[in-house]
């Protein structure tokens, strides 16, 4: 790794500049715009006072913006802060207080939010982005905006006028370019505060370097073979807030001089629409996408032939969901596995023939593994057995945003990251993840993997949905607890899902409870949140 993004960004630059950057609902900026945008939003956010070293939140959906702001700050030596512009107004506030940043450039329909927070929420200016004009689908689109906790902030804001310098995006990137002395980052500085789903506690900020972030977007330049840099098209359905989207879109997308459609959320008719014209040759996404929109070229709605790569991240993709891709779209779909934490991502499955469905493949380039005892993660397991997965590589964090603790107990020795994760590798070095660490139920002295009871209950052919959670039994024991959405007219009985379960499970695995419900919770990016269904268990019937 020599360059920084920055350094990445200009090369691109130099590079494509005619060729198409961005697509936004049908708007183009080529890669030469693209970097008269970036210097210039970067002059404007140095004269309202962003300077190297400080913490910059960007609170914005995908849209052009978002990309310009991302190097802008970048260039600064600027440390960006993520964030899901869904989040109510409480969960931002946390957000913002765990990071503390100086400025924020957000959504305007955040801005009252973020303007209201109170006096120990350091924010000193917040440049504000109207995407009205761009988005008059927000509405239609069901973006579940946070309006009802911005009219309380506003409502606290006649009271007492914050003094937060606020201004607009528009000001912003009206001035001049920066001065080419501006001095630029360097490979070890840190470019990304990354947030984590929160799937297993509260989201923590992995610091991520410039160094971190090219790696991975040179990584998986390597795990692609066959890209035509300058013409592939990549489709941004994914957040450009979280982790994976990031590092697709915004960094390796950029560096091999993509076309990047950007859709502020994932929308069957929108991709459609754009498919039309831009047909998309890289799609990065998550299973319920590649499944809806099987189902939409089933119909002949969509043609996906144009799709040569399809990568699947962030949860299991089930096999099922590669066979109908892959016969639909004529293409590969292959499933790799990373964490926040790792940039994210770590491994994958090779691009083609070889793939193997139901693993998440083989470590990237420069990434080493090792599975060890969770219990002691000095002591290796022998070759085939499952323990916790670690990681090794130049994507690998240095360490979780002003939390010593956590960063210790994630970080071992030699620079192996814990992942929380348990795995298994086959002789030939195919990694099959098999669920989390903190998940796994441990019921009269058995440990029972929630995602095989949930294969187990979606193979029952009235369930599409299913997730497996420990629940609260006796004195600090555990049992089995299952919510199942079942499949619309259908009306099996829980306790004849029990009986199918008895069939195929021993029966310390067999759910004592299952409850039948109208849809799981789901994260942003589609992660069922099994510490919520579990919470939703104890509290209905405690
Ligand atoms: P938190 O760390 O805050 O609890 P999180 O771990 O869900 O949340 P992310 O960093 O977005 O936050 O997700 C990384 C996790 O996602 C991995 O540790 C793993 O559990 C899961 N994951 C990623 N890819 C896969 C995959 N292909 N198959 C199964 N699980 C995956
Ligand atoms: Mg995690």
């Amino acid at each position: 790794v020599t360059q920084t993004l920055v350094d990445m960004m200009d090369a691109s630059v130099a590079a494509f500049g005619r060729r198409t950057a961005l697509e936004f609902f049908g708007a183009e900026t080529s890669y030469r715009e693209l970097g008269e945008q970036i210097e210039r939003a970067a002059e404007g956010l140095r004269r309202l006072g962003v300077r190297r070293g400080d913490r910059v939140a960007i609170v914005l959906p995908n849209c052009p913006q978002h990309v310009v702001a991302f190097y802008a700050l970048l260039r600064l030596g600027a440390i960006v802060v993520e964030h899901n512009p869904l989040y109510t107004a409480r969960e931002l506030r946390h957000q913002f207080e765990d990071h503390g940043a100086r400025f924020a450039i957000v959504w305007d329909r955040v801005h009252d939010t973020v303007a209201g927070f109170p006096d120990d929420v350091r924010v000193e200016g917040i440049v504000s982005v109207d995407l009205t004009r761009a988005l008059p689908f927000a509405m239609r689109l069901g973006l579940r905006l946070p309006l009802p906790s911005a009219r309380a902030a506003r409502a606290k804001l006649t009271h007492r006028p914050s003094a937060r310098r606020v201004t607009t995006w528009e000001s912003i990137v009206g001035a001049r370019r920066l001065s080419r002395r501006t001095p630029r980052p360097a490979l070890d500085d840190i470019a990304l505060l990354q947030y984590t789903s929160g799937t297993t506690g509260s989201p923590k900020g992995a610091m991520l370097t410039h160094r971190n972030l090219r790696a991975n977007a040179m990584q998986g330049e390597a795990w692609v073979p066959g890209l035509r840099p300058g013409a592939e098209t990549f489709y941004g359905v994914l957040p450009l807030f979280h982790a994976y989207g990031m590092t697709l879109c915004l960094t390796f997308a950029m560096s091999i001089g993509a076309r990047l459609v950007l859709f502020p959320t994932f929308d069957v008719d929108l991709v459609t629409k754009a498919a039309r014209t831009s047909p998309p040759t890289f799609l990065p996404a998550v299973p319920p996408i590649y499944d809806r929109l099987a189902r939409a070229a089933a119909q002949g709605a969509i043609d996906l032939r144009s799709i040569r790569f399809a990568i699947s991240g962030a949860m299991s993709l089930p096999t099922a969901t590669v066979r109908r891709w892959e016969e639909i779209s004529g293409g590969v779909l292959v499933e790799g596995y990373g964490m926040t934490e790792s940039s994210p991502v770590a491994l994958g499955n090779p691009m083609g023939p070889t793939r193997r469905p139901g693993t998440v493949g083989v470590p990237f380039p420069s990434t080493d593994i090792r599975v060890v005892d969770p219990d002691d993660p000095t002591k290796d397991l022998p070759p085939g057995e499952a323990g916790e997965l670690l990681l090794r590589g130049p994507q690998v964090f240095s360490g979780y945003w002003q939390r010593p603790a956590e960063t210790r107990a994630a970080l071992l020795e030699g620079g192996w990251l814990r992942t929380g994760d348990i795995a298994t590798v086959s002789p030939d070095g195919f990694v099959t993840i098999v669920d989390r660490l903190k998940e796994l139920i441990i019921t009269g002295g058995f440990n029972v993997s929630p995602s095989e009871v949930e294969e187990t209950l979606l193979s029952h052919p009235d369930v599409v949905d299913a997730a497996v959670v420990s629940l609260p039994r006796g004195q600090g024991g555990e049992s089995v607890g299952a919510s199942v959405v079942l499949r619309e007219g259908a009306a099996a009985e829980p306790e004849a899902l029990r009986d199918f379960c008895r069939t195929h499970l021993a029966a310390y695995k067999v759910p004592r409870r299952i409850d039948v419900v109208d849809e799981l919770p789901r994260s942003l990016v589609g992660k069922v949140l099994r510490r919520e269904v579990r919470e939703r268990m104890v509290g209905a019937r405690p």
